[in-house]
């Protein structure tokens, strides 16, 4: 589901013809290398290309139009060896319309002192040239990714990798659908939002569907492919009956398997890639989707409860955004929901009523059925863990009236004092950076959601550098935020980006 593309990043060389055949034929062989080297590093999560070196206006303009009508190309990496005049640019950059990374570097790592003449210095001026490129974004106001450092040095390899990750982002945001399969909860401001403009400003299209037409796709799931994947569940996870009797716990978990698959196919065939319920809005479905949504979002689908389809379309954009990580810890939808405040242990207990993505589970996996108070139907079936423990990010995306606003809080999730045997749920602890009182303060003055998307495999400057090139403002609560400051920031922001 996760629908993995084989994107390309295609490396441009700026220069000009001033400086003759030989020059010219130097400059593509150093590109040629460091293409190399990046493909063979294990740094970077996609195929970078080379592209012949750009000389002139005419060639910049059709190379960069080029990327734009190249499906696989999802951005372009640029580095000036030599001077290539940035007028030459202007139109072919006018006309770009995808992610574009700088890649401030030099082919030859240290000065050759005895050896150093104005031929070596001729070609290897990108101290220079990349200036002069530099200054033309700037004039023209364009978005673009700067990273400084030697092409051979890991760290620099790894910058590239995940602004890759980002442009990906930016690349399939426009192809994220998210289906409403009930409207926003009753009265709740945070989750609502102006889905004309999140298309316009992000391609996001949300529809509405009759929670009913789901409801029927349920229905007809065949018994045997529900036994099916009631066995797969019995076999993959623990089943902690706690008092109930087998057979009706296992009626209760094949309901959620028949929510499963029917939600699937109905997603499928109908091509969306997020989802929203609520559970006030369920129609003839028997239980509110539990087990059901956490095991459709581990497969990649975007999620937001009550409503929220701002949050969903988020999470399937990280989940894009992580596909394929070595070593990755998971991407899920999160709700706040209740603080420790005793003094050095503080945090908050994130979980939602049932709709937590196991991808972040640490451990073993449970199911378990229990009552709900909320929505009116059958004790549903869901998923039971703890997340793993490290830094992530939590974010959220709001409407403002007037812009969009994505507040990025850098987190650090723990494992509680104590487990909570009594809470039904799949639960994170965490405390946001520089600490919980700054952070729920910076958070709540910025008009942050109780929803986020979160993850432990994306960075801040990542989720930034997306909203940088969706053209929206981002906030950052982190290890540096103090309130005084952060009021100024929210501050300008109202005047920056007031339309
Ligand atoms: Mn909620």
């Amino acid at each position: 589901m996760l629908q993995e593309k084989n994107y390309q990043f295609w490396f441009c060389t700026g220069s000009q013809d001033l400086y003759g055949e030989e020059c010219l034929a130097h400059v593509a062989e150093h590109a040629k290398k460091i293409v190399e080297a990046l493909n063979t590093s294990g740094n970077l999560p996609y195929e970078v290309v080379w592209k012949p070196t750009l000389i002139t206006n005419e060639l910049i303009r059709r190379t960069l139009n080029q990327a734009n009508m190249e499906e696989t190309c999802a951005g372009v990496i640029t580095w000036m060896h030599t001077f290539s005049p940035a007028k030459s640019w202007i139109l072919g950059l006018q006309e770009y319309r995808k992610p574009l990374l700088h890649l401030h570097t030099q082919f030859n790592r240290e000065i050759p002192y005895d050896a150093i003449d104005m031929d070596f210095m001729n070609e290897n001026q990108a101290a220079h040239g990349d200036r002069e490129y530099g200054h033309i974004f700037s004039r023209l106001g364009m978005e673009r990714k700067v990273v400084m450092g030697y092409w051979e040095d890991k760290d620099v390899q790894q910058k590239i990798g995940s602004w890759m990750r980002t442009a990906v982002g930016v690349i399939e945001s426009s192809h994220v659908r998210v289906m409403r399969i009930a409207d926003n909860m009753r009265n709740v401001a945070v989750t609502e939002g102006d889905k004309v403009e999140a298309q316009i400003q992000f391609g996001w299209e949300v529809d509405a569907y009759p929670v009913n037409e789901i409801a029927e796709a349920v229905e007809a799931v065949s018994q045997g492919d529900i036994n099916a994947l009631v066995e797969e569940y019995y076999t993959k996870y623990k089943i902690l009956l706690e008092g109930r009797d087998e057979q009706e716990f296992r009626r209760h978990v094949a309901v959620q398997a028949g929510i499963e698959l029917g939600f699937e196919r109905f997603l499928e065939e109908k091509n969306y890639q997020a989802v929203v319920t609520h559970f006030g809005d369920l129609g003839s479905l028997r239980q509110l989707p539990g087990l059901a949504i956490q095991r459709l979002m581990e497969k990649g689908y975007g999620f937001g409860a009550e409503g929220d389809w701002k949050t969903a379309a988020l999470v399937r954009i990280m989940k894009l955004m992580t596909a394929g990580m070595k070593e990755a810890k998971g991407t899920s939808f999160m709700e706040d929901y209740t603080y420790n405040l005793v003094q050095g242990k503080e945090g908050i207990l994130q979980a939602h009523m049932l709709e937590v993505c196991p991808s972040i589970a640490d451990g073993a996996i449970g199911i378990k059925v229990q009552p709900l108070t909320m929505g009116n139907r059958e004790d549903p079936a869901r998923l039971v863990f703890t997340a793993k423990e490290g830094a992530g990010i939590a974010a959220s995306l709001i409407d403002l009236g007037d812009r969009f606003r994505l507040l990025i809080n850098e987190v650090d999730c723990k494992k509680t004092e104590k487990a909570m045997p009594k809470l039904p749920v799949a639960t994170a602890f965490w405390t946001p950076r520089p600490n919980l009182r700054t952070g729920a303060e910076a958070w709540i003055l910025a008009g942050g959601a109780h929803h986020t998307a979160f993850s432990y495999d994306i960075s801040a400057e990542q989720l930034g550098d997306w909203a940088a090139y969706m053209g929206i403002e981002a906030v950052y609560i982190d290890a540096d935020t103090t309130i005084r400051q952060f009021k100024n920031e929210l501050l300008w922001n109202s005047v920056a980006y007031r339309k």
